[in-house]
C-alpha cells in the first residue's frame, strides 16, 4: 500500500483515475433530488451525478436547472442555478417562505367524491397556481364510483372551471381509464399532482409511472444515501414524455398568506374589472359601486367564486 502515489495536493477536486471524459468543464444539469447537503443531478445524457453546491449559491430545489462541473466519477460541483421560470413555495410555521420545487409548469388538481368534491379547496389551488404563474388542470378521479346523477353533478361543478379555461378530465386509477389523456396532458411539461388526502394521487402516480420501483432503485444506487423513498421531493421522467415532481410536501403545498390586491389577481376572471371600482383601494367585499360585485350580479363572474374570494380575503 505504501508504494502507491500520494494523493495530489488539490484534494477532492482533483480528477480521479476513473473520471469520465470531460469534453467541456461546465455542463448543464437538472436537479432530480435535493438532499440538503448534496443533490442528485441529471446530465444531458440522462446520467445521474452526486453533487455538492458551491457555498455562495441560494437554496437549490428539485427541478432547478443548473450548471455543474464534474469532479470525479459520477460526482460534481454545482456552480450556478439558472433563473427559475416558476417556483412553488411553502410557508412554514414561522411564516417563512421556503422554495419547494422549481420550474413546474402544470399543476394537476385531483378531486373526487370520496372525499367530497370541495369547490373552495379547488379555488384555493387555482389561486395558488395563478399567483405562481402556473397553468392548472382539474382531474376528477374514481370515476368508476360515479352513477349517472353523480357524474352530472360533478360535470356541472367542473364546468365552472372549464369556462375559466382550466381543462378537466375524469379518470379512474383503479380501472385505468382516462390515464392516457392524463399522460397526454403531462407530456412535454413538468407537473405536480395536488389535492386532498385520499383522492387517489398515489394511485394515479403508480399508473403514470409503472416503473417507479426501477427509478427508485437507480436513485438509491446513484445517491449513496441509502434507499430512496417517495417522501423525498423527486423529479421523475414519465414514460410518454414529460416530468412529474412528487413528494408529500409538494402535493400538500398551500396558498400562503396573500395580500388582498394580490389575491384578486389569483381569480383569473377578476382582472378585467379591477381598477373600475369606485374606490381605488376597493377590496370587493361589498363596498358601494364595486365593479367586481356588479359583474357577479350580472352573471359575468360566478357568485360562488366571488364568495370564495371573500372568504379568502377576510
Ligand atoms: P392519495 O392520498 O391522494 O395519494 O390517495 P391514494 O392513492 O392513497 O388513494 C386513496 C384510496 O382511494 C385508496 O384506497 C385507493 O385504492 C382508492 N382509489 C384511488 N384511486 C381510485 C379510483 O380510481 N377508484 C376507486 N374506486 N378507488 C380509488
Ligand atoms: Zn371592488
Amino acid at each position: 500500500m505504501s508504494e502507491t502515489t500520494p494523493p495530489p495536493e488539490t484534494g477532492s477536486t482533483a480528477p480521479s483515475p476513473t473520471q469520465d471524459p470531460q469534453p467541456c468543464r461546465q455542463q448543464a444539469g437538472l436537479v432530480i433530488v435535493n438532499y440538503g447537503k448534496s443533490q442528485l443531478i441529471e446530465d444531458n445524457g440522462g446520467n445521474l451525478h452526486r453533487c455538492v453546491a458551491r457555498r455562495n449559491l441560494k437554496q437549490i430545489v428539485c427541478g432547478d436547472r443548473i450548471t455543474w462541473e464534474s469532479t470525479g466519477r459520477r460526482e460534481g460541483v454545482i456552480t450556478a442555478i439558472k433563473p427559475r421560470q416558476t417556483v412553488l413555495n411553502r410557508v412554514d410555521g414561522a411564516q417563512k417562505t421556503r422554495p419547494l420545487a422549481a420550474n413546474i409548469d402544470q399543476i394537476i388538481i385531483v378531486t373526487t367524491t370520496q372525499p367530497a368534491f370541495d369547490s373552495f379547496l379547488v379555488d384555493k389551488y387555482t389561486v395558488a397556481a395563478e399567483l405562481a404563474g402556473i397553468p392548472a388542470v382539474l382531474v376528477v378521479n374514481k370515476s368508476d364510483l360515479f352513477d349517472t346523477p353523480t357524474r352530472r353533478t360533478l360535470e356541472a361543478s367542473v364546468s365552472d372551471y372549464v369556462t375559466l379555461g382550466y381543462p378537466a378530465l375524469f379518470t379512474s386509477a383503479t380501472r385505468n381509464t382516462g390515464i392516457d389523456c392524463l399522460s397526454d396532458l403531462l407530456a412535454g411539461k413538468t407537473g405536480i399532482l395536488v389535492g386532498q388526502s385520499g383522492v387517489g394521487k398515489s394511485s394515479l402516480i403508480k399508473r403514470l409511472l409503472p416503473n417507479l420501483e426501477i427509478a427508485i432503485g437507480k436513485l438509491s444506487e446513484a445517491s449513496a444515501q441509502g434507499r430512496h423513498t417517495t417522501t423525498t421531493t423527486t423529479l421523475y421522467h414519465l414514460p410518454h414524455g414529460g416530468k412529474l415532481i412528487d413528494s408529500p410536501g409538494v402535493r400538500d403545498f398551500r396558498l400562503g398568506h396573500t395580500r388582498v390586491g394580490e389575491l384578486s389577481r389569483g381569480f383569473r376572471e377578476f382582472p378585467p374589472w379591477l381598477g373600475h371600482c369606485r374606490f381605488n383601494n376597493c377590496r370587493h367585499l361589498g363596498e358601494p359601486d364595486c365593479a367586481v360585485s356588479a359583474a357577479a350580479e350580472r352573471g359575468e363572474i360566478s357568485i360562488r367564486r366571488l364568495e370564495s374570494y371573500r372568504q379568502l380575503a377576510s
